[in-house]
Formats: C-alpha cells, sequence, structure tokens
C-alpha cells in the first residue's frame, strides 16, 4: 500500500473514445523508493493524445493521458535521484521536465540506443490507471516520476507555455535532426506546420540551413512556418524541382516528414535530392499503406529513417534549444488556450480545430 497524505490530487480518467472524462479524486500518495511526486503545472495536449481520444489508435483504459508535461517538485522518495540529467542539483519547487519512457538500461533496446523501445518501459500519459498505481500522466493534478525517469531542470528563462511540448514534439524534433546529421548550409524541406514541423524549421533555421521550405495543406498554419525560421512556403504538390534553381536544383539534402500522412511521405519521396536523406516523424497511427515505388529509392539512393521519441540526451538537446531561442521563435503563443482539469472535453474539443496548434491543460 501506498502511504497516503492529508492532501488530495485529482485526474481526468479516459475510460474511450465516446466516453465521457471522469474525474477522480484521491488522496496525494507519497513517493516511494527512487519516486519523485511532482505537481503538474502545464500539460500541453499532443496529437498522439488526439489520435487516441478519437480512436485511431488503441489505449488500454482507464488511462491517464497526457504526456506533454511541465512539472514542480514537491517531494523526493527516499532513494530518489538529486542531479538531473544535466548534473544539476535537484530540489523541492524546481521546475521540471523528464523523458516521456521511463527505461529500465539493462534490456536488448536499452543497450542498443533504444531506450524509448525499452521492453521493461513505463511511458507517461499512457499507462492504464491500476489499483495502486500513483498518477502518471499529465492530465491530472500531480504525476510520479518512477526509476529510469531522466529528469531535466527547467533554466528560469523558458516559460511555460514553451515548456510544455519539450518532453515530446521538441524532444522528437531533436531526435530526428540528430539522425539525419543535419549540415550548416544544408537544404531542408518539411513536411506539414504542426507542432512537429514548426519545430523542425526553427531547429533547421538555426543550424542554419541553407534554405528551409515548408509545405502545409492549411493556409493558417502554412503561415506560422515564417515566424518558426521556414525561408519559403508552399502548397502540397506545387514545388517542382527547376535544375535552374541555384539553391535546390536536384532536390532537397534533407526532408523531414512531420505530417504524418502518406502523401506527405510521397512528397518527401519526390523532392529528396539523389543521396538525400529523409527522416519520417509524423506517422504514428495506423494508416492505409502508401503507394511506394521502390525503385525511386534505389535509383535515388535514398536513406529513410524513422524516428519515433527520443534518446534522453535530445531532451538535454531540446532544452538547451528552448533556452537559447524561445524569443527567436514564437513558441509560447502556439499554446493559446490553457483549461482546468473540470473543462477537459472543451480543451479537447478547442485541440481537436486544427487552427490550434496546441491547447493545454492547466490543472
Ligand atoms: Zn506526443
Ligand atoms: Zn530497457
Amino acid at each position: 500500500m501506498r502511504e497516503e497524505s492529508q492532501e488530495v490530487s485529482q485526474a481526468a480518467l479516459f475510460h474511450g473514445p465516446n466516453s465521457p472524462w471522469e474525474i477522480r479524486t484521491a488522496p496525494l500518495s507519497a513517493p516511494r523508493n527512487s519516486e519523485v511526486l511532482v505537481k503538474v503545472l502545464l500539460c500541453s495536449i499532443c496529437g498522439s493524445d488526439l489520435h487516441t481520444i478519437c480512436g485511431r489508435r488503441h489505449a488500454h483504459t482507464p488511462a491517464i493521458l497526457g504526456h506533454e508535461i511541465v512539472g514542480q517538485i514537491v517531494q523526493f522518495g527516499p532513494l530518489a535521484p538529486r542531479t538531473d540529467l544535466a548534473g544539476n542539483h535537484l530540489q523541492i519547487e524546481d521546475r521540471i521536465v523528464w523523458t516521456i519512457v521511463a527505461n529500465c538500461g539493462k534490456c536488448y533496446f536499452c543497450q542498443h540506443d533504444l531506450p524509448q523501445k525499452c521492453i521493461h518501459g513505463y511511458k507517461y500519459g499512457h499507462q492504464q490507471v491500476q489499483n495502486d498505481s500513483a498518477w502518471h500522466g499529465g492530465f491530472a493534478s500531480h504525476c510520479t516520476l518512477v526509476a529510469g525517469t531522466h529528469i531535466v531542470k527547467l533554466p528560469e528563462q523558458i516559460d511555460e507555455r514553451s515548456a510544455g511540448p519539450l518532453s515530446c514534439a521538441t524532444a522528437t524534433i531533436a531526435a530526428a535532426i540528430r539522425t539525419a546529421n543535419l549540415l550548416e548550409q544544408e537544404t531542408v524541406l518539411v513536411v506539414g506546420a504542426g507542432m512537429l514541423g514548426l519545430t523542425a524549421c526553427a531547429f533547421a533555421n538555426e543550424r542554419p540551413a541553407r534554405t528551409v521550405v515548408c509545405i502545409e495543406r492549411n493556409p493558417h498554419r502554412r503561415q506560422l512556418a515564417k515566424p518558426f525560421g521556414a525561408t519559403h512556403t508552399a502548397e502540397p504538390n506545387t514545388l517542382t524541382l527547376d535544375p535552374d534553381d541555384a539553391v535546390t536544383p536536384y532536390g532537397f539534402d534533407v526532408v523531414l516528414e512531420c505530417s504524418g500522412t502518406n502523401d506527405g511521405a510521397l512528397e518527401a519521396l519526390r523532392l529528396a535530392r539523389t543521396g538525400g536523406r529523409i527522416i519520417l516523424v509524423g506517422a504514428v497511427f495506423p494508416s492505409q499503406p502508401a503507394p511506394i515505388v521502390l525503385e525511386t529509392i534505389v535509383r535515388k539512393q535514398l536513406s529513410i529513417h524513422g524516428v519515433h521519441n527520443y534518446q534522453s540526451h535530445d531532451l538535454l538537446a531540446a532544452v538547451d534549444f528552448m533556452a537559447k531561442h524561445h524569443q527567436d521563435f514564437p513558441f509560447a503563443q502556439l499554446i493559446e488556450n490553457c483549461y482546468g482539469l473540470e473543462d477537459i472535453q472543451t480543451a479537447i474539443n478547442a485541440a481537436l480545430d486544427p487552427r490550434n496548434i496546441r491547447v493545454a491543460i492547466r490543472p
């Protein structure tokens, strides 16, 4: 049994795509062993939360969703780590973010640089609520961090709105840029201008890339790309490769596919140059097979990598990027509205509106 305090905690429980949310109240449980009890300051609603909520992907219910969490340390378990990934001392009231997957460090995948695929992995915002489990998602007043979670203390200058997506979208793009081995003065195509795509534009701009082109169907999202560092924007299927073009005569050195659509992947194949690198990031839900001509991959000698979540040092890179550049790109403005836990259905409805890049819960 967990030791309970007089204080209470609340969580919004997800019971399935068409079921109403349940606001459950429970005594706040003290952290055990190496656990850390955190108060949730803000949790932005990720596109993958929406996939689950709409039934496009399966979750074991009841679940506490929400994994783009900014927290504040309330209490350390007796064996909890007192330093973060960068070696900073941790103390009560520190604002922190943490890796989306707590991993064991010993299994096959942990030993092969894939901690996010740990066979004993514990994924925040994706777990089923068990009888004796503490809260483990962002749609709750508190979250208990378990052993194997890598914590990063937030630098003071990063505001909570900019910090929300750090542990999912921002760190995933840090991993995508690392995987692409993006070099200065390369040409970059970003497909999609949601949170992933806009963040990718910002990272590419900062490298600096020679050019950053963003293609997006939705005009509202498309006009956000330039403030995030895109040098050009276009509608899908309108870019043509021009051998007389001084910058991209043969196509793009690196393509970051962030839309998750089959059309986006086909555009990536068409617009990558011969010898180019394509990173697929957006497709995180089941979809129809895409009609890909394999000969294109062979003749163009393309390298194609899938990137799903990230390694712990990518989260550190994401926090570092945000600390340096949160004023260069309007990340904070992407979270326009925050809702209380009791208004979660209103928040979800707002998040489903494609004009909103992110909506957040402030428990
Ligand atoms: Zn996410
Ligand atoms: Zn493992």
